[in-house]
């Protein structure tokens, strides 16, 4: 059986991830900061004949927590970097603190490279691993020049730029990995509505999953070093960095 670990699993788009690999029949390790709360998410799923899944404690901010929680891992073939903070908004260029901005991109950025990392030769091992890193629409430099954007508006001196910066290490790391099995993508799982957001986000966490379920499973013919998201172009799916 194939193993998954998805990081902020315990509520929310990484739960949902869970629960949709687990009717795919995949073995989940439901990362999560606070044990009690992953347990929590992990007996939720059991009391659905959803077994395969196991919470495990990992906060991708503190290097010792993701040793342990790789110690206890044997093999792997999927990670899904999704856990991820907004910072608090408004986030002007003016006023946004540096201490603000170094917290988010230790979550988003530098938390999904110590996570990778540590977990990258268990990875190597499969047959077919996967790497997908959840960023959003907000890190597309391309789409944030153009004012024709529906999100144009929506602007933010350190979440947006921390996917910024995650989709640009997800370009290194796949290349990289090129002459490897290996998928590398960055998902946008869309606009959805989360605690991340107050719950004003159009989007329903079972359809922000499915993309990310979708790029975790893909074939050994589909794509690596991309950037997905079904709100740009949906017939393709390709965002514009
Ligand atoms: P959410 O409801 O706020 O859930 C975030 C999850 O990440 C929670 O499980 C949280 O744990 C966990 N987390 C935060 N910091 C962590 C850390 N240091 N270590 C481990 N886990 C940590 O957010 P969401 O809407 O599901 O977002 C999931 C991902 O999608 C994020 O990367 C976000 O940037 C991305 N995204 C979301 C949207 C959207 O509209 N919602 C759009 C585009 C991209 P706790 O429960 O302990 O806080």
């Amino acid at each position: 059986m194939k193993s998954v670990l998805i990081t902020g699993a315990n509520k929310s788009i990484g739960f949902e991830t869970a629960r949709q690999l687990l009717q795919k029949g995949y073995f989940v390790y439901l990362g999560a900061r606070d044990l009690a709360k992953g347990s929590e998410a992990a007996n939720k799923l059991k009391a659905e004949g959803l077994n395969n899944v196991e919470a495990i404690q990992i906060d991708v901010t503190n290097n010792t927590s993701i040793q342990d929680a790789r110690k206890q891992l044997d093999s792997l073939d999927i990670l899904v970097n999704n856990a991820g903070i907004a910072g608090g908004m408004p986030q002007t260029a003016a006023d946004t603190k540096t201490d603000t901005i170094r917290e988010v991109f230790d979550t988003n950025f530098f938390g999904v490279i110590d996570v990778t990392n540590a977990f990258i030769d268990l990875l190597k091992k499969s047959d077919e691993p996967r790497i997908v890193n959840v960023t959003s629409g907000l890190g597309s430099l391309t789409l944030h020049s153009d004012p024709s954007w529906k999100y144009y508006k929506v602007k933010s001196a350190a979440y947006g730029p921390s996917k910024s910066a995650l989709n640009a290490y997800t370009i290194v790391l796949a290349y990289e990995l090129r002459d490897t099995a290996f998928k590398v993508n960055a998902v946008d799982p869309g606009y959805t509505a989360t605690d991340f957001n107050h719950h004003s986000g159009p989007g329903t966490i079972e359809d922000a999953a499915a993309r990310i379920v979708k790029y975790a499973m893909i074939g050994q013919d589909g794509p690596t070093g991309g950037f997905f998201s079904d709100d740009n172009n949906p017939e393709t799916g390709v965002s514009p960095w």
